[in-house]
């Protein structure tokens, strides 16, 4: 363990473009537990209600669905950065940092304060919320407070259509955009550091597949093993905080 800090470290200081790719593991450590994990918030609804499809031609599964979103965004909204957060914004301080490409939807490494336009969330933000008709967006909080006075399911201000928080659910597209951009700045970084992902969403997880197979270096911090493990330059399965502090 000691010996792969120390070579993950001297992979970092070696460094001038990295890429950091970041997935629940890391929110966990803030108290916001991993959607899927048994016990969670999840278990006590039933899945089916969470596809587009059904988001979308059910008003029932609306109203599940916006339930379940609302009881979540209370946790990730009083979540705070840990330690494993403020290396990452310390990384970026020393200018090594080109891009964090995240799949969490809890803006937390927003508020570590890293300037936004670094910041590339693949599976979008709990914190918007969009019409999926108009396309307008509205705060959540402003969402929020409909919800709170008895607007359930709350519809679109502008054209009365139908409203979603502003995240990927399951059946829809992933963002081409961001997309995009992720898959160009791997391929440019001469570093990979995934946190916290277990690389097994797609097309998610070919991001840090898209860095190895263009020559750069790969670091893997996860609770568990990854399908990526066997390409990596250095594996550690413990606490992010932890070794991050270490390693930045
Ligand atoms: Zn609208």
């Amino acid at each position: 363990m000691e010996q792969m800090i120390l070579k993950g470290a001297e992979l970092i200081r070696s460094s001038k473009n990295i890429l950091v790719f970041t997935g629940a593991g890391i929110s966990t450590e803030s108290g916001i537990p991993d959607f899927r994990s048994p016990g969670g918030i999840w278990s006590r609804y039933n899945p089916s209600d969470f596809y587009l499809d059904n988001i979308i031609s059910s008003e029932s599964s609306r109203i599940k669905y916006w339930q379940m979103s609302c009881e979540y965004y209370q946790v990730m909204k009083k979540a705070l950065p840990n330690p494993a957060h403020l290396a990452l914004k310390r990384l970026e301080d020393t200018g090594r940092l080109s891009a964090i490409v995240t799949q969490n939807i809890d803006r937390l490494h927003h508020r570590a304060g890293h300037s936004p336009d670094r910041i590339i969330e693949i599976h979008g933000t709990a914190f918007l919320v969009s019409c999926l008709s108009c396309g307008e967006i509205y705060e959540r909080d402003e969402i929020e407070e409909r919800i709170s006075t008895g607007e359930m399911p709350p519809y679109c201000g502008k054209c009365s259509g139908i409203l979603k928080p502003a995240t990927i659910s399951f059946g829809q597209a992933m963002p081409e955009k961001e997309m995009n951009e992720a898959i160009m700045l791997a391929m440019q970084c001469d570093l990979c550091i995934v946190l916290g992902s277990s690389l097994v969403v797609y097309p998610a997880a070919s991001i840090p597949e898209y860095a190895v197979d263009s020559g750069a270096g790969l670091i893997i911090i996860n609770r568990d093993g990854t399908p990526l493990d066997h390409k990596a330059d250095v594996v550690v399965n413990d606490s992010i905080s932890k070794i991050m502090q270490a390693m930045v």
